[in-house]
């Protein structure tokens, strides 16, 4: 019989002793031993967090009214996020509940803006093939056609495929800065000039790069312009909960305007239970998942965002070395940060997931072309040696002929020979049904 209810309840310790016990099974993310989900600045930053997000953990961010608290933090969280990215002080912004609300949140202010400013009735929102499926999401939920250009092969949007693609409904045009698969971040110059040629709203992703970039380019690594500097940007989302090492449930969306933003807000003044006027997706907004922000970016301060990316950077590069120097292995593309994938013309490098996945790290698979995925974080400093040792011992058994150990390789095997990826659809559900299925 599926689980109901308690009759009567339990202490807190008791409780508290059962919920850690569920971790048993969980990603090892401490150990430094996956490659994406968790952005750890270390224990004293995650104990703030906790105090933080506990001292605002009933205030809700809907009613700016009731909580100036919240009100001033969100403020200065977006005002800090703008400096970062060269805004002047007409950028307007929110925060939000993470990347994929930001992301819609921009798609819907450039649906609006393109139906009130533009005449748009059939939007279009046109993005490069390296684009977060929040995107897809995005235009899934709000009716919008979604039309993916091509990646040249350097594994930046192809921009000629780009200006061939644009049409009188293109609402938007997007880059990432840099894009999650490859790392190589998109032209985002060019791109705003083809849309500022078209007079076309330009936005940014900048959820993984956000709040890493800005203090890579302090570190005189070479950034291409991506931010507010590059005129015909309208808008950036950039997360919180990444490389701003904030708790979950925090992200940024910027506007170059506030007369951009307006096209985000929502009110309804015909509701019985008074005038109702929210900011973003969400109703009732977590005060905790604000003041944690406020209070990482106020602890951490630009030095602090400073030693960690140098961090990143140094195993990152460490990481790129060590892994063209394998045989058989070639990073793709020239990766700008801490993200990057790599690839084999000679190994089945599903088969080298399942390999690392026995010795207990978690890369992500990624397709077309058959790839390994790393988000390096300061958690990999201390395991980067450990990781190169274990990818070539891995990549010479496999070079060898041993055969790897069973995992998610014939699946990605099949699901690479399918040309129509729609096909795949029903077995993603499939795959969702089967996993939130009660207990
Ligand atoms: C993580 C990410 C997103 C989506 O963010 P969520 O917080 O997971 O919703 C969008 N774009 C890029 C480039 C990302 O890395």
């Amino acid at each position: 019989m599926a689980k109901t209810l308690p009759l009567t309840g339990r202490p807190p310790g008791e409780v508290l002793a059962d919920l850690k016990a569920l971790h048993v099974d969980d990603a090892k993310w401490r150990d430094g031993r996956t490659f994406s989900l968790v952005y750890n600045a270390g224990d004293e930053v995650s104990q703030l967090l906790k105090d933080a997000y506990g001292e605002f953990i009933a205030e809700n961010g809907l009613s700016p009214v009731a909580f100036p608290s919240l009100r001033r933090m969100e403020c200065e969280v977006v005002s800090m996020a703008a400096a970062l990215m060269h805004g002047d002080d007409g950028v307007a912004g929110t925060m939000t509940s993470g990347g994929t609300e930001s992301i819609m949140m921009a798609v819907k202010a450039a649906r609006d803006f393109g139906r009130a400013v533009r005449g748009i009735e059939r939007p279009e929102l046109l993005v490069p093939a390296s684009i977060h499926p929040a995107f897809d999401k995005a235009a899934h939920y709000f009716g919008v056609r979604i039309v993916h250009a091509r990646l040249g092969p350097d594994f930046r949007v192809d921009v000629a495929d780009v200006e061939r693609l644009l049409t009188a409904n293109t609402i938007m045009v997007v880059g990432s800065a840099p894009p999650y698969p490859h790392g190589v971040i998109d032209p985002i110059a060019e791109l705003a000039a083809l849309a500022t040629k078209h007079g076309v709203w330009m936005h940014v992703d900048a959820c993984l790069g956000g709040f890493f970039l800005p203090f890579a380019e302090r570190l005189g690594r070479a950034v291409p312009p991506w931010d507010f500097r590059v005129p015909g940007v309208v808008s950036i989302s950039a997360d919180l909960h990444k490389y701003g090492y904030a708790a979950k449930g925090a992200s940024v969306v910027l506007y170059r305007s506030a007369a951009f933003r307006r096209h985000q807000f929502f009110t309804w003044a015909g509701w019985n239970g008074g005038l109702y006027a929210s900011p973003s997706f969400c109703g009732t907004r977590p005060g905790g998942a604000i003041a944690a922000a406020w209070a990482v970016m106020h602890h951490l301060g630009e030095a602090g965002y400073l030693e960690r990316a140098r961090s990143v950077l140094e195993s990152t590069d460490a990481m790129k070395r060590g892994i063209a120097d394998i045989p058989g292995l070639k990073v793709l593309g020239a990766p700008h940060v801490g993200v990057f994938a790599f690839g084999s013309d000679t190994l089945n490098v599903y088969e080298l997931g399942d390999a690392m996945d026995a010795r207990g790290w978690k890369l992500d698979r990624q397709m077309d072309p058959p790839a390994l995925h790393c988000m390096v974080t300061p958690a990999h400093a201390k395991v980067r040696d450990v990781f190169l040792r274990d990818l070539a011992e891995c990549a010479g058994a496999l070079t060898a002929g041993h055969p790897a150990p069973e995992g998610s390789a014939a699946m990605y095997g099949m699901v690479g020979s399918i040309g129509d990826r729609s096909q795949v659809n029903d077995f993603l559900l499939d795959f969702l049904d089967g996993l939130f299925e009660r207990v």
